[in-house]
């Protein structure tokens, strides 16, 4: 006997007597054959309540009426059913990794090969074949789609190809990342078989191992090897399949494991036990179910956790841990021209060139011996500005200057031409042969010496130094002659919108769907602050497809942003996918902020994944302005760190609130717009309102809230350029803020007067 699945069905009414209760629990086992014998369940029903279960009798089963003695169940109870039978069909999914035969240049014979194995087996049902390039998304993406909790289930994955050492090889390195176990024993003795056959066996690179319990096997390329490999390991992999599905001893073993296996004790299958515990009143304070793990993917709703598991951590604490954590700014090379604006300076940079580098006139005019004094010259020649050479002058010598020409040779200053006049023309009327000097200059006057702006070796800008927008520091290096420097790479940024319902803004809506607000003002918002960003659309709740998506997305940025889906809703997967099928480590699940409150940061890996670095996710609530808000607080500062700006907060106002404001027991972020306290709507304010002063002096700006605050109400961002910093309520202290109060405020946009 072998348990072949569980159901949860939750008990209706005592009586309603309906069916057949084993023909229920056979349909919903449909591959099961033969049809299931034996019913076991749990957490147990008395023999005095025992009814209906989903409508149907659980009385007619022997084993129920056996095992019910001790124990209790109400109705409306969830319960656990685990449904045995004397044998299983296990589904096969057979993955051939080859670019000739994707490419058709080659049959393939591997795969023709396995299925023959198999099929002698009778215990393997064949439900899929593909053929993928030797490519690593490609062959994630069919393993992805195919392992249990996706929409095939499929029990074992054979991929074949790919596994030696060739340039294209890439099936282990494929695999190998998106395992939650590996099981090397079937890779040794897979190899330890093949090395009796053929030395060359030691150039097979074979990985096993498990993904949502699904078993994933490579096998070599050529049908023979394949067929050997497999044929090594084929009479221990129903057994290996058996315990990956937890099918043996299920009743009784499976109480253990929950106490046991390190897997539940990871992640979250407390609810279970919770289900039978009827206590009737909210434990606000118990924090006992705050594991900081996700539910295990694929838990039943029924079994989840009905609170957050994930402890509500302070805002100063999530900024720290993002400080900790966050991937530290590279170094790049960059060209000096308008790009670099937006780019942090990572090294000390010091002029390569005196500036100027000849001496310069200052002004138009005339070049003179300053000791000359008053009188009248003759003028030598005339020096414009970009000519190379001009005469050498003597004592009672003028020559012609213009701004920014090279000062002749043996010239002391230089005298404007408002301070000189024409004594006498050329012949040709158009050049003066003698001009009047007017007034005494000193040594020196008007004339830029060589190095008296920049000296050769000075240093011209601090390492992070930030390449500003008003262009100056891109000016400076240019007039020094620096055509490369070095900045510190700023983070690729990708957004990610999720949820069954959420259609692109141009699209027709149907019922219960909704535009997606959050890419288009995200991006926007990420764009303007200077960065690049990747838009990967809309996802559906379904975990697999999340999972690609995000999996993509993280292999071409270094930030990734999603929004929805980390609630306390039956879709809400993406805690769980990011941390169970990614590996990662979710640093935060919850905040004590509003609004936002489940944001979620988590630190990717790279040796868990393929990636070339560790990378970063933000995982902000769907509603809109939870996304944007949580944008501004926590995303935008950690984007100007990776890009190795100093400043580690967006800058911060204070400001007098000019109605009363009731306090949330949360930290608030309140969407409001500051303008000066001398504009002339503060003005106008204080004119109706004499009686209301700031609380504090030389306060400059006065505030007004955006209306209803609701987090799916974007309205309330309008004309916002502050986040108004509200304290949490605390009862009977401090419960509404009077006007004239003064607070910080967060400045996300530019506050004009
Ligand atoms: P969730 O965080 O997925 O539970 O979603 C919370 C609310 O935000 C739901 O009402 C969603 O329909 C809505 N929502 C989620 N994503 C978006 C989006 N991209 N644009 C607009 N509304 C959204
Ligand atoms: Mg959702």
């Amino acid at each position: 006997m072998r348990v072949i699945g569980r159901v949860l069905l939750t008990l209706v009414t005592i009586n309603s007597l309906s069916g057949s209760f084993l023909n229920k629990v056979a349909s919903l086992f449909p591959r099961s054959n033969p049809l299931p014998e034996v019913v076991d369940f749990h957490p147990g029903l008395s023999r005095r309540d025992i009814g209906c279960v989903d409508g149907f009798d659980v009385r007619d089963c022997p084993l129920i009426q056996s095992q019910c003695q001790d124990m209790i169940c109400e109705e409306g109870t969830s319960c656990q059913i685990i449904v045995q039978s004397c044998s299983k069909m296990y589904s096969v999914g057979i993955i051939t990794v080859s670019d000739r035969c994707y490419n058709g240049t080659a049959e393939d014979l591997s795969s023709v090969a396995l299925k023959e194995i198999l099929q002698d087996q009778k215990k393997f049902d064949i439900k899929k074949k593909e053929l993928v390039p030797d490519e690593v998304m490609k062959i994630q993406k069919v393993i992805c789609s195919w392992t249990r909790n996706s929409d095939e289930n499929i029990d074992l994955i054979l991929l074949t190809g790919g596994t030696g050492f060739g340039t294209r090889d890439v099936t282990p390195e494929a695999v190998t990342p998106i395992l939650d176990k590996v099981a090397d024993g079937l890779s040794v003795a897979m190899l330890t078989n093949s090395l009796k056959i053929t030395p060359f066996a030691a150039l097979s690179r074979p990985v096993c191992g498990i993904r949502n319990k699904s078993i994933i096997i490579t096998l070599p390329g050529s049908p023979k090897a394949a067929k050997e490999n497999l044929e090594s390991i084929l009479n221990i992999l129903p057994h290996a399949l058996e315990l990956t599905l937890g099918l043996k001893d299920a009743g009784e073993k499976f109480h253990k494991d929950l106490k046991n296996d390190d897997k539940f004790h990871h992640y979250n299958l407390k609810p279970l036990q919770r289900g039978i515990h009827n206590c009737g009143h909210h434990h606000d304070n118990d924090k006992s179910n705050e594991t900081n793990k996700s539910d295990l993917l694929g838990l039943p709703v029924a079994l989840r956790s009905r609170k957050s598991p994930f402890e509500m951590i302070s805002f100063e604490k999530a900024l720290n841990l993002i400080k900790r954590n966050y991937p530290k700014p590279k170094k790049i090379s960059k060209k000096v021209d308008f790009d670099l604006v937006g780019y942090v300076i990572c090294e000390d940079i010091f002029s390569q060139e005196n500036l100027p580098d000849y001496r310069a006139s200052i002004v138009d005019g005339y070049a003179i011996y300053h000791n000359d004094g008053k009188g009248e010259f003759a003028v030598m020649d005339s020096a414009t500005a970009g000519e190379d050479s001009v005469l050498k002058l003597s004592s009672k010598e003028i020559c012609r200057i213009t701004t920014g020409a090279l000062v002749p040779e043996g010239a002391t200053a230089v005298v404007m031409v408002e301070d000189t006049e024409v004594i006498k023309a050329a012949d040709d009327g158009k050049t003066e042969d003698i001009v009047g000097i007017n007034v005494e200059v000193s040594e020196g006057e008007n004339i830029r010496e060589i190095g008296s702006d920049v000296l050769k070796g000075e240093l011209l800008l601090e390492k992070g130094t930030l390449i500003t927008q008003i262009g100056a520091e891109i000016g400076m290096l240019a007039c020094c002659g620096i055509s490369e420097v070095n900045v510190y790479k700023k983070p690729i940024v990708a957004v990610l919108s999720t949820g069954n319902e959420v259609v692109d803004h141009f699209q027709k809506l149907g019922k219960g769907q909704v535009r997606d607000a959050n890419r288009p003002s995200l991006i926007s918002a990420i764009k303007c602050a200077g960065f690049e960003y990747l838009d990967l659309g809309i996802a559906s709740d379904d975990p697999a497809k999340l999972e690609e998506i995000i999996r993509f997305g993280l292999s071409k940025c270094d930030v990734l942003i999603t929004t929805g889906g980390v609630s306390m809703g039956e879709k809400d997967f993406l805690k769980s996918i990011l941390e169970q099928n990614l590996k990662g480590e979710i640093l935060f699940g919850r905040v004590s902020l509003k609004p936002g409150k489940p944001i979620t940061f988590v630190k990717i890996p790279k040796e868990k994944n393929i990636f070339d670095q560790d990378k970063i996710c933000f995982s902000l609530p769907g509603n809109p302005v939870s996304a944007l808000v949580t944008f501004f607080l926590f995303v935008l500062p950690t984007l100007k760190w990776i890009s190795g700006e100093e400043s580690f907060e967006l800058p911060k106002i204070r400001v007098m609130i000019t109605e009363s404001i009731q306090l949330d027991p949360r930290p608030e972020f309140q969407r409001a717009r500051a303008t000066s306290i001398k504009s002339p709507q503060a003005l106008e304010y204080f004119k109706f309102n004499k009686n209301i002063k700031a609380e504090e002096e030389g306060i400059g700006f006065i505030v007004n809230v955006n209306g209803f605050q609701r987090s799916s109400r974007l309205k309330s961002c309008l004309n916002t350029n502050v986040l108004i910093c509200l304290p949490g309520f605390v009862k009977g202290k401090l419960e509404v803020l009077q006007p004239g109060t003064c607070l910080d405020a967060i400045v996300i946009e530019n506050i004009g007067f």
